[in-house]
């Protein structure tokens, strides 16, 4: 998406930005984002983030946007699934999402069949290069880092960048989730605003917006936050950023295919065999959109073996796939749900042309016959 315009703001008047969509009445209620807090000792746990709808300007008084950034919804929680399955895909009101590429694409699928609104959407979306997943648990396996002394984080080079509270600030080796690592469409397909710290330095209390719509551009006018132009030198690197960290994508995604495509049938049957089919994979998943999943029942009914499940699985979304690498993040047997849907999505690329989640325009080629007369309403 190419920006209208793009700025520095402070990071801390991002939650401006969100109190003006509710003042001004452009949205009726943001999926936003708050970190976990101990019931009993009150600790804050800055590396797990749900989401959490704002109604009222005033439940705006802060907003973990680094955290966000860095590591994401926590377990199968993703923007687009909980608007399809928490705010009813926007159909009778109007929600503001902060979202990730992958959410964009998610939204763009779901919106194909009927079960988002786009019109009602103002949407914030993130350019990032992946998120540290179970980043509360992994932390924890830094001895040298003190969790209860990280004020900011951002995801770098080489891994987890953290500022702490005594002004010092390290990189360690907790890196991006797998899928993130080859994932080459790190930008959104849709959106109002962005915003991105790829080349922002950890100490920095800065964030680079980028206004895509006229809508974005109003919005930022009437928060009446202080923007500032960004300098050349910043542009540049971000765009020299950009490149090496699609490139790098690239590459590993192609290696990682080619090792992949080098197991044979059997094999990669084998592993589906592990699948319990406990179903997480499909509560975390954007484009499994069915309220009443037919494996769901099938599997109560004991009426399915596992390999079965998951074929079937993969058989119902395959076209669907936006890699956002929820699945094989949640899966408690570790399977590499990703592979066999970006193996899958290369074929139908080269042989039909179709790419998931880029463009509401582009109908499936399996279904466009059905998506033509479906209506918007929830399935
Ligand atoms: S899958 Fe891609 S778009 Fe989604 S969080 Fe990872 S890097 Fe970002
Ligand atoms: S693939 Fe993994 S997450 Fe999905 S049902 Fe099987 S065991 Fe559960
Ligand atoms: S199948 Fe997996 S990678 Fe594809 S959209 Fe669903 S959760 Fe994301």
């Amino acid at each position: 998406m190419d920006a209208l315009a793009e700025y520095l703001i402070k990071i801390e008047d991002f939650p401006k930005i969100l109190t003006t969509l509710l003042k001004e009445k452009i949205v009726d209620k943001i999926i936003g984002a708050e970190t976990r807090v101990d019931k009993k000792t009150q600790k804050e746990d800055r590396f797990t983030v749900s989401p959490r709808v704002y109604e009222k300007p005033e439940d705006i008084t802060s907003f973990p946007l680094t955290n966000l950034l860095a590591y994401g919804y926590a377990r199968t929680d993703s923007a687009a699934k909980y608007l399809h399955k928490s705010l009813e895909g926007a159909m009778k009101e109007k929600v503001g999402v902060i979202a990730r590429p992958c959410d964009t694409r998610g939204i763009v699928e779901l919106a194909k069949i009927k079960q988002i609104n786009l019109d009602n959407l103002f949407i914030i979306a993130f350019e990032d290069r992946g998120m540290v997943i179970n980043a509360s648990r992994e932390i924890k396996k830094f001895k040298d880092v003190d969790p209860e002394k990280v004020i900011k984080e951002k995801i770098g080079d080489k891994g987890l960048i953290l500022k702490l509270s005594n002004g010092r600030s390290e990189e360690i080796d907790l890196p991006i989730a797998e899928n993130c690592s080859r994932c080459t469409r790190k930008i959104p397909v849709i959106a109002d605003l962005g915003l991105n710290d790829l080349v922002i330095p950890i100490d920095s209390d800065e964030i680079i917006l980028k206004v895509y719509t006229d809508k974005g551009s109003t919005v930022l006018e009437k928060s009446k936050i202080q923007t500032k132009d960004i300098p050349n030198d910043i542009k540049s690197a971000l765009t020299q950023k950009i490149k090496e960290i699609r490139e790098n994508a690239l590459a590993k995604r192609a290696k990682d295919l080619e090792d992949w495509d080098k197991l044979s049938q059997k094999e990669k049957l084998e592993r589906l065999q592990q699948c319990t089919s406990c179903g997480i994979c499909i509560r975390g998943c954007p484009v499994c959109y069915c309220v009443d999943c037919i494996l769901t029942k099938k599997k109560k009914e004991k009426a399915i073996d596992n390999v079965t499940y998951q074929l079937t699985r993969i058989a119902h979304v395959a076209d669907r796939c936006v890699e956002c690498g929820n699945c094989d993040n949640n899966c408690p047997q570790h399977l590499p749900l990703s592979l066999y849907f970006q193996s899958l999505n290369d074929a139908f690329k080269e042989k039909f042309k179709y790419t998931a989640g880029e463009n509401v325009e582009d109908i499936p080629f399996r279904s466009g016959k059905a998506i033509k007369q479906m209506e918007l309403e929830r399935t």
